[in-house]
């Protein structure tokens, strides 16, 4: 709180003693929660997988973690839960094994997410699904921000670059309570310092530093099945934006998105290299 920082809690399945809540009720903060014990007090809902009504109504975000092809297998849930969500973030949480199958699937799944959520905007509904939409309501970078505009501090009171970094290794921490943050390279975990990122108009892209030194070893250099991921994604809202805009004016503050002949940026370096 010295630091001006705003907080956000990401909650246990367990209910929390009530001293612990009283605490967390000092500071402002942002509560985001399993459904398991979300009430009231949640600002955003988690679900792990697909256990969830999706008829019912959710005025706040919901974060849906899934697997490729758990997602695969539930497109028509996630449509349905659409109609009735202010906004669905999706994340998928095994995208460096996506395959060239896989990406013509998720291809085709969104295009088919892109023709539903057309026809709804026509009804009058405005679902947001990060995967598909945000693209469109983007003007620069928007990506999860890890190591350079957030920071976690675990419960065991020491700081990680991300909660991933916290799981995967307890010894990976980056500072604690007493001595401060401590990050190595620090410069790394900004986009000025992503060479193939800073390249790229996949603005939505999450842009996971965790995912990136998992695949590549290096915190600021993607993996080629994350760029094809995020690049699917953004074609996607790239047609939907204009399918919207036949049917009347929409998102005028926004350009359009243009059309590129590659999927990962790697691949367009030739025209970037000297810049
Ligand atoms: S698509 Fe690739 S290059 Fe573009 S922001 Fe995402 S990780 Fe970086």
């Amino acid at each position: 709180m010295k630091e001006n920082l705003s907080v956000q809690f990401v909650y246990p399945s367990y209910k929390l003693p009530e001293e612990y809540l009283g605490a967390i009720d000092e500071v402002d903060h942002f509560n985001i929660m399993p459904a398991s014990i979300a009430k009231n007090d949640a600002d955003a809902i988690v679900v792990d997988g697909w256990e969830f009504n999706e008829k019912v109504t959710f005025h706040i975000p919901l974060i849906i973690r899934t697997g490729k092809v758990s997602l695969f297998q539930h497109a028509d849930k996630l449509k349905e839960a659409l109609k009735h969500s202010m906004r669905i973030d999706v994340v998928i949480t095994d995208v460096d094994t996506f395959k060239e199958e896989d990406f013509k699937r998720y291809e085709s799944i969104l295009n088919d997410f892109a023709d539903a959520v057309e026809q709804m905007y026509v009804e009058g509904l405005s679902p947001q699904l990060n995967i598909l939409t945000d693209r469109m309501m983007l003007r620069k970078m928007n990506n999860c921000g890890a190591g350079d505009t957030t920071i976690t501090l675990a419960p065991n009171g020491k700081f990680y670059i991300c909660p991933a970094f916290y799981y995967e290794d307890k010894e990976d921490k980056v500072g604690d309570l007493i001595e401060g943050l401590d990050i190595k390279n620090k410069q790394l975990y900004k986009l000025e310092y992503a060479p193939i990122c800073r390249h790229c108009d996949a603005w939505q892209c999450k842009r996971c530093v965790w995912l990136n030194r998992k695949t590549t070893l290096e915190v600021n250099t993607p993996s080629h099945e994350q760029c094809v991921v995020a690049h699917i994604e953004r074609n996607a809202s790239r047609k939907l934006l204009s399918s919207i805009r036949q049917h009347g004016t929409f998102l005028p503050e926004f350009g359009e998105i243009c059309e590129i002949d590659y999927l990962d940026p790697f691949d367009n370096k030739r025209n970037w290299q000297n810049n």
